[in-house]
């Protein structure tokens, strides 16, 4: 039997990063979070004064980085070598991520990667494109989301759970700031895959959304 790619996209803070990581724990898969290849990206280029803009530098940088991820849970993420885990979680790198991810060569560069490590073993992916441009033939698509005020909520306490504190009103904002970047951009925009299982996650335990993605899954299989 081949590999199983399961897609899971939906817009910030609709639950992904916790499902995913638990789907692919529960199922033995692979678990690869594609918006910290994004956030790597956007911090290198913040890192090396490279303006967001900056087409066509913010391409070199992203067919030249070197991104890798650990096995721990969550994962950490090294960006050549260094580890950037808790850097590229701020919310400032997130905002500066939706903005270089608007650019085709570095889209380009981020998601031969991404198929390349979807080649090699089953998985589970998270982003915004996995299920519509990484693997539209995957055999698993999974689009999550909920209301901004409970996907704010959610951000907010992530974010006090690492000891920083935002108001929860400017966290509303840059969120639906940036799924309206994400979802109007002209390269791959966030938006629901032919063929995907939508699941708004308001007010459902976060462990029975889990529990009906792996039994899709095994389903499948
Ligand atoms: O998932 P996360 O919120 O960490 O992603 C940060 C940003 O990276 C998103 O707002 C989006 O602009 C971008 N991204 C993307 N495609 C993906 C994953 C993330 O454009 N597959």
């Amino acid at each position: 039997m081949g590999n199983i790619r399961v897609a899971i996209d939906g817009p910030a803070g609709a639950g992904k990063s916790t499902v995913s990581r638990e789907v692919a724990r529960q199922l033995g898969f692979v678990y690869l979070d594609s918006g910290a290849m994004y956030r790597a990206v956007a911090f290198a280029a913040i890192a090396k004064g490279i303006s967001l803009t900056d087409a066509a530098a913010l391409t070199t940088l992203a067919n030249d980085i070197d991104i890798t991820f650990d096995q721990s849970v969550p994962p950490r993420v090294f960006l050549g070598g260094t580890d950037v885990t808790s850097d590229i979680r701020l919310p400032e790198i997130g905002t500066a991520a939706s903005i270089v991810s608007q650019i085709p060569g570095v889209r380009v560069a981020m998601v031969r990667q991404q198929q390349h490590l979807g080649a090699r073993d089953s998985i589970v992916m998270e982003g915004r494109d996995i299920g519509t441009v990484v693997f539209p033939d995957a055999e698993v698509k999974i689009y999550l989301t909920a209301s901004v005020g409970e996907r704010a909520r959610r951000r907010a306490g992530e974010l006090v759970a690492t000891g920083k504190f935002v108001a929860l009103d400017d966290i509303e904002q840059q969120i639906s700031e940036r799924d309206y970047r994400d979802m109007n951009r002209d390269d791959s925009p966030l938006r629901v895959a032919d063929g995907a299982w939508e699941l708004n996650t308001d007010g459902i335990v976060i462990d029975d959304v889990i529990t009906m993605i792996v039994s899709r899954v095994r389903t499948h299989s």
